[in-house]
């Protein structure tokens, strides 16, 4: 069998040509880079791909498939990495120029864990710097593009990882979510994207931004190849102490036999969702059609309440920004990345810090030291963390109600560059995925359509219960096929 079109050839499918041995993992490899150098000079997804070492990757693949010792059914498939991940012997800059010449000395326990199962850490993928974005605008080295339009962003922070699947540059890739980073780009690009619940996945070697929010989770051409990622990255691991323990993961086996219909199952519709997120019609319509199609396949439409919602920006820009300000601390020059010497040692800091660090970053770290401080501490950090109470309540009131919520991912379709200058905006377009971090619950995108005026894919989103991703996934395929 000659190549197929890679782009939207999902893992699964890769998988099974594998097995049939119609292509080996050296071509396969070899093709992905032939996309890359075709057409990332436009899509601008790699922020750096070691060719040699990933064909040296395939080669010790095909070797263990000849033999009949494959890792697993997926070995020898690559897998691009968001640039705050770590790879051993790979940089890690997290798009900023203060990480710019750090190469990390291990490998995250998500990418330990694709490792032991074959697949290959494929490249480091744009994003915004620290994941503080929405667009991969924020990046100190290049603006990613979309695939469908280059005119018009890919979303972000992991807006890298979005393009890179959708272009059809790697099978999968891993993303992270502190705000709606997985889903966001997923819906910008017209792929799937997932953000676990909190704990479900190590953050163990994911740099962290806001570390009560932070999640890692799979970013994929289909709802399945979303499972199978899961699969192989969830689980309690030791060196993270909020991973949860006691996880029975079997997500893809679910989702082969995902219910043909929605017979017994209650969608809720947040109200708030529909009313107050300033949402555009082109997406409405395409989100109608999905709950019709809900409907037709049986399922019993609830409308409930989410009452909460109108906060949850203004809530998350205090709890990230104020996590971030204490992460982000360490970077001071002196252990880190880049140092730019000065007079002093805090003159070092500063200077280091200053050149080292983007607008956004900086922005950030600022809002976060003044809701930290004396006197401003209980007046917005204090009362954000109660408000943030009351949102995980909503959340556990609506899901006594219902099985999932279905809701919008953005307000509108993939923007075009320059159009959120104002940084206020870009962090009202966050407005239907961040509470979900806030209640530390799961969530996915999936493609629902293609907005008619725009052209341009629309995503919708699910929400479930913690630790429901089973539900979830299998409710996502019952939807897409
Ligand atoms: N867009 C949000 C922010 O800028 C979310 C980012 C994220 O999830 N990493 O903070």
């Amino acid at each position: 069998m000659a190549m197929p079109e890679l782009k939207n050839r999902p893992i699964h499918a890769i998988a099974q040509d594998l097995a049939a041995k119609s292509y080996t993992v050296g071509e396969l490899v070899a093709e992905y880079i032939n996309r890359i150098d075709q057409n990332d000079g436009v899509v601008k997804a790699f922020l750096k791909l070691d060719k040699e070492r990933v064909m040296r990757n395939a080669e010790e693949s095909d070797r263990r498939r000849a033999t009949g010792n494959p890792l697993s059914f997926y070995d020898g498939i690559p897998i691009g990495v968001k640039d705050c991940i770590v790879t051993a012997g790979e940089s890690c800059s997290c798009a900023s120029k203060i990480l710019e010449p750090v190469i990390s000395p291990y490998d995250a326990t998500v990418i330990a864990k694709l490792k032991s199962q074959g697949f290959i850490p494929f490249g480091r993928l744009n994003m915004d710097e620290f994941a503080m974005g929405s667009s991969c605008e924020n990046s100190a080295f290049q603006k990613t593009t979309n695939p469908h339009d280059p005119q018009r962003v890919p979303g972000g922070s992991s807006g890298g990882s979005a393009a890179c699947v959708g272009a059809g540059f790697a099978a999968g890739a891993l993303g992270s979510d502190t705000g709606g980073s997985i889903r966001q780009p997923a819906a910008f690009c017209g792929i799937v994207g997932v953000k676990p619940t909190y704990g479900r996945v190590s953050r163990n070697g994911l740099v962290a931004f806001a570390s009560s929010l932070d999640q890692i989770g799979p970013m994929t051409s289909d709802v399945e190849d979303a499972a199978i990622l899961l699969d192989t990255i969830a689980g309690h691991d030791p060196l993270d102490s909020t991973s949860l323990p006691n996880q029975t993961t079997n997500f893809a086996e679910a989702v082969r036999n995902a219910p043909k219909s929605f017979k017994g199952v209650k969608i809720g519709l947040p109200k708030e969702y529909f009313t107050d997120g300033g949402l555009s019609s082109g997406v409405e319509k395409v989100l109608q059609r999905s709950i019709d199609k809900a409907k037709s396949l049986g399922a019993e439409i609830v409308e409930v309440s989410l009452p909460h919602t109108k906060y949850a920006v203004a809530v998350y820009y205090i709890i990230a920004t104020a996590e971030a300000s204490a992460n982000l601390a360490r970077f001071d020059g002196i252990r880190y990345g880049k140092r730019v010497n000065g007079k002093d040692l805090v003159d070092t800091y500063f200077q280091s810090r200053g050149e080292g660090f983007g607008d956004e970053v900086k922005r950030r770290i600022l809002l976060g030291t003044y809701v930290l401080s004396s006197g401003y501490y209980d007046a917005y950090y204090l009362r954000a963390q109660k408000v943030r109470t009351l949102i995980r309540r909503d959340f556990e009131e609506a899901f006594k109600q219902c099985d999932v919520l279905l809701t919008p991912v953005t307000p509108t379709v993939a923007f075009k560059f320059g159009e959120k200058s104002d940084p206020l905006q870009m962090y009202l377009s966050d407005i239907f995925t961040i509470a979900l971090n806030l209640s530390g619950n799961c969530g996915i995108s999936i493609p629902a359509g293609i907005d008619s005026k725009s052209k341009m894919p629309v995503g919708l989103q699910l929400l479930a219960p913690a630790m429901a991703e089973t539900k979830l996934l299998s409710f996502a395929q019952t939807l897409q096929q």
